[in-house]
């Protein structure tokens, strides 16, 4: 037979998929549906469509083109929806800064990412007046106030946002543009030195945000649909608030943007606003948990997607028990982030608590037209046994490109036509991938693997840890053993023996390995976070490596 290629059905019209069509959707659905920014504004949106648009033509009038960089350092609010929809749709790239970055690091990125405006928020003025002198010349700078009177400051304000905003036409013309062009890009936590660029396009976006509504449809548990209030809790800057308020938005459901998080004022939006659905990371919830018990605030009801970090069984427990429906996500910076979720399958609604338990934990299943693949050093797939781990390797429409103007770090990324996430996990029957450790974090000990993942949350079993953080220290008969660094909660008191005889008891238990009780208990005061609130094990292997 001769090789003939298929036949081609070219569309008659090449439909673009543009960020714009997604608030286009959300504005006819919805016209009336309230946005909220903490206790300060509150409006409706049609008039997010108006605003978006004077926007666009205010940040023309201060030379804003397609092509060009506009950064924004604000907290969680709705001018920070308004930038996710008006930069891109202009042609421009969004560039969400980490503000929880060291100042030099948020140089690096805003020199990096060749930013040619910036929305800075009042509060992060006295930040960017002490690395002024060295942001390359030529940026324009954007007040957003939240304060009575504008800040003093050294620095050469361009413009005030609502001024801008007022002074500036809402019909603002948005061409049409290449799916393909760069919409955002920001920098992944400096864990291994700078802080590395990833980019995203519209058609990686609205692809994203169809394959995330996909997944969250329907009638199961922890379920995101018209009727809900929606609230994030994982920062704007981080990947686009994990994409979901574009799903917000073309739903057309109730926003509720928080500002900077105290867990107090979380409370009060969630309650106030009868909020529905958030993600978090597992920090936050603890301390949401903390301040709802003290409070006597009933969280019955409230739907959360617990990813960043894995979700610890003891936490899922304590949330479950005062009815919150909640389960782990996964995906990273790298992939525009959701690759899984750890909803029931229907059948495992029935389930006792304690079941529900193992697998909401788990890190969850590809959401649709992602590709998981687990592989060995050699790129062979392991067993789906629930046993072997292999590093998770993935595919999907929304995956970044590489990394911004590093095209070394880029081919590692991407080594082998997968991107590499780094992290180790075991699939299991029902398809459930469930992440054992962190390739670039595990723990290896006379050739085999231990988990320090899955050690930590045995050891958080205990009432007097607050927090644990499991290393592997260098031993020259293993190569590495681990050592558990932990927080004790106040209180309490709790002694090294005691949690290694816990742990013997597990692996007695045949739960763990016995080469998996740590060789050391650590006491300290606090653990080192990284900015986006995440343990530091870079820092505490350098620390204890002796
Ligand atoms: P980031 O790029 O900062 O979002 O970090 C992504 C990394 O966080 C992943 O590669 C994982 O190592 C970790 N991570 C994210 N979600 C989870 C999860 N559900 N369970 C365990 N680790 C996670």
């Amino acid at each position: 037979m001769p090789n003939v290629a298929p036949e081609r059905a070219r569309s008659a019209y090449p439909y673009p998929l543009l960020i714009k069509r997604l608030l286009e959707e959300g504005v006819a659905r919805a016209p009336e549906q309230e946005i909220v920014y903490a206790d300060r504004k509150r409006y409706r949106y049609r008039e997010l469509a108006e605003r978006v648009g004077r926007l666009a033509s205010g940040l023309a009038s201060l030379g804003v083109e397609p092509g060009d960089t506009v950064a924004v350092m604000d907290w969680d609010s709705h001018r920070y929806l308004e930038c996710f929809f008006a930069v891109p749709m202009m042609g421009a790239v969004l560039h969400t800064v980490n503000v929880r970055l060291s100042p030099e690091q948020i140089l690096y990125t805003i020199n990096h990412a060749e930013d040619d405006v910036i929305l800075v928020n009042g509060e992060f003025l006295p930040l960017l007046e002490k690395i002024w002198d060295r942001v390359e010349p030529g940026k324009r700078l954007v007040l957003l106030d939240d304060g009575a009177a504008p800040p003093e400051t050294s620095l050469p304000l361009a413009a005030e946002y609502e001024a801008l905003l007022a002074a500036s036409d809402p019909a603002h013309t948005f061409g049409e543009l290449d799916e393909e062009a760069r919409a955002t890009t920001f920098y992944t936590t400096g864990t291994t030195g700078l802080p590395k660029g990833v980019y995203f396009s519209h058609r990686q976006l609205v692809l994203h945000t169809m394959a995330s509504r996909a997944a969250l449809a329907g009638p199961g548990h922890g379920r995101f649909n018209e009727g809900d209030v929606y609230m994030p809790i994982t920062p704007m800057f981080h990947v686009h608030a994990w994409g979901i308020p574009y799903v917000a938005t073309v739903l057309g459901v109730k926003q509720v943007y928080p500002g900077r998080y105290v867990p107090d004022t979380l409370l009060e939006l969630l309650h106030r606003e009868k909020v529905t659905f958030s993600h978090c990371v597992p920090t936050i919830l603890q301390m949401v948990l903390g301040s709802a018990g003290s409070k006597g605030v009933s969280l019955q009801g409230w739907k959360v997607i617990i990813g960043g970090a894995a979700l610890p069984q003891a936490l899922a427990r304590q949330a479950l028990d005062v009815g919150i429906d909640l389960y782990s996500g996964y995906g990273m910076s790298e992939t525009c982030p959701v690759l899984t979720l750890a909803q029931l399958m229907p059948h495992m609604e029935a389930w006792p608590i304690e079941r529900q338990v193992e697998v909401r934990t788990k890190t969850g299943r590809p959401i649709p037209l992602v590709q998981i693949r687990i592989v060995d050093d050699a790129m062979n797939d392991v067993p789906h046994d629930g046993k072997s781990a292999g590093e998770i390797v993935v595919r999907a429409p929304w995956l970044t490109q590489g990394y911004l103007k590093d095209p070394q770090a880029s081919d590692a990324l991407w080594a082998g036509g997968w991107l590499h996430t780094g992290d180790m996990a075991v699939i299991d029957d029902d398809g459930y991938l469930k992440i054992t450790d962190r390739l670039k974090d595990v723990i290896k000990t006379g050739g085999e693997w231990v988990s320090s993942l899955e050690i930590e949350d045995l050891i958080l079993k205990h009432p007097g840890v607050a927090e644990v953080a499991v290393i592997g220290v260098p031993d020259p008969k293993w190569t590495e053993r681990p050592a558990a660094v932990v927080v004790v909660r106040a209180g309490h008191e709790v002694d090294e023996e005691q949690l290694k005889a816990q742990l013997r008891d597990y692996a007695a238990r045949g739960v763990i390995s016995r080469y998996a009780v740590p060789e050391r208990v650590i006491f300290v005061e606090a653990l080192p976070r990284t900015s986006v609130g995440k343990l530091d094990k870079k820092l505490l292997r350098a620390r204890y490596a002796s």
